[in-house]
């Protein structure tokens, strides 16, 4: 079944195209980050403008690349929610309207399904069941994973996300949006141990994150450093570290006692930040102790994509799920009431 997947939820328009015989066979991002950069952060209206000129024009672009006719989509897969309902909407309609004349099936897709189920597109995807860290924009959630369909949240973040944390700390560091590559980036230059941040709720049982008190510390760092004159290149490089670092520490602290709780051997790290490299070196080092295995997707299946969306559409569309004649668009849309999709298990 070839699949035309469609993203839009937010500032970055993504297509792609997947065959469950022949894997991936195109995929085109355009990210709307330059036309927002001057507002310093999304704006909706300018974003759903943008996906409605830019939609098509990807479309065509993906079938070019894989050699494909429009005649030969089989189904299509569009991101239904959560995320910004008029960017929705343009990724919605285009969806219906040419499930419609192409005669095919079209599905409404979880935008947290899509990231959670990017590390399926890798040689050596991961078995169910796993435990999954998706660390995006907008959720840093731990959840058991028992099949597509099947999750299980074990914790969320009380506040913050941490890219969100991320973005806000690149601002604070005078760093343009979006802040994770540029912090990351900046923390290379940084000296380990100029600084200690907390690592918040680490200590005290359970799985929940809170991102918005380092937020403030962080603002706190800068600020102090500042007052004294001493914000230069290096320090805001040793900031961001220190930073990098409590964040990193953090989220593998939870991870560990995530895998410990539910005896899951792998773990799947999903969403933006899960691009960080030293947060993959640091959750490989935590597991390899563990006997447990690490699954990531490459860096630009981490970000927002079409082929997330194409995917787990895929997966649901020819297990016969599908919409409607009503376009779904769902701005908040808990993940765990997504309906299961039956498939035999490994184990
Ligand atoms: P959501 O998926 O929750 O709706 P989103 O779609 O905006 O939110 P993603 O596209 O998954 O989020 O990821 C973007 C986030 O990832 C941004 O906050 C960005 O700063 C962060 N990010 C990207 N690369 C890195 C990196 N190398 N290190 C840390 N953070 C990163
Ligand atoms: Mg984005
Ligand atoms: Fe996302």
């Amino acid at each position: 079944m070839l699949t035309l997947g469609i993203e839009t939820s937010c500032d970055e328009t993504g297509v792609a195209l997947f065959d469950d015989q022949q894997g991936l066979l195109a995929h085109a991002l355009f990210s709307q980050i330059d036309m927002h950069a001057d507002y310093g952060g999304v704006v909706p209206e300018l974003a759903s403008r943008d996906h409605v000129r830019k939609l098509l024009p990807l479309c065509e672009q993906v079938l070019a690349q894989a050699g494909r006719q429009r005649s030969d989509i089989e189904g299509i897969a569009y991101t239904a929610g959560p995320g910004l309902v008029g960017a929705l909407m343009v990724g919605g309609s285009v969806a219906h309207a040419l499930g419609y004349a192409l005669g095919v099936p079209v599905l409404g897709v979880h935008h947290m399904e899509g990231h959670l189920l990017a590390p399926m597109l890798e040689d050596n995807p991961p078995a169910f069941p796993f435990v999954a860290l998706l660390v995006s924009g907008g959720h840093t959630q731990l959840v058991r994973v028992d099949g597509i369909g099947e999750y299980q949240l074990l914790g969320e973040s009380v506040d913050d996300a941490a890219g969100e944390a991320f973005d806000k700390t690149a601002k604070m560091l005078g760093l343009d949006y979006p802040g994770g590559p540029r912090v990351a980036a900046l923390a290379e230059q940084g000296r380990a141990g100029q600084y200690r941040f907390p690592r918040p709720m680490t200590d005290r049982p359970g799985l929940d994150f809170s991102f918005s008190g380092l937020k403030t510390f962080t603002l706190n760092t800068v600020n102090d450093a500042a007052d004294k004159g001493q914000l230069d290149d290096q320090v805001r490089a040793d900031i961001a570290l220190a930073f990098e670092a409590a964040v990193v520490d953090t989220l593998v602290i939870k991870c560990r006692r995530a895998l410990e709780h539910t005896g899951c051997k792998r773990l799947v790290m999903a969403g933006g930040v899960s691009a960080n490299k030293r947060l993959r070196a640091a959750l490989e080092a935590m597991a390899g102790k563990l006997g447990s295995t690490v699954f990531y997707a490459r860096p630009e299946f981490c970000t927002d994509n079409g082929a997330m969306i194409a995917y787990a559409g895929a997966q649901r569309l020819k297990h016969g799920q599908r919409d409607g004649e009503r376009i779904v668009a769902v701005p908040r849309w808990p993940m765990n009431t997504l309906p299961p999709v039956a498939e035999p298990r490994s184990n």
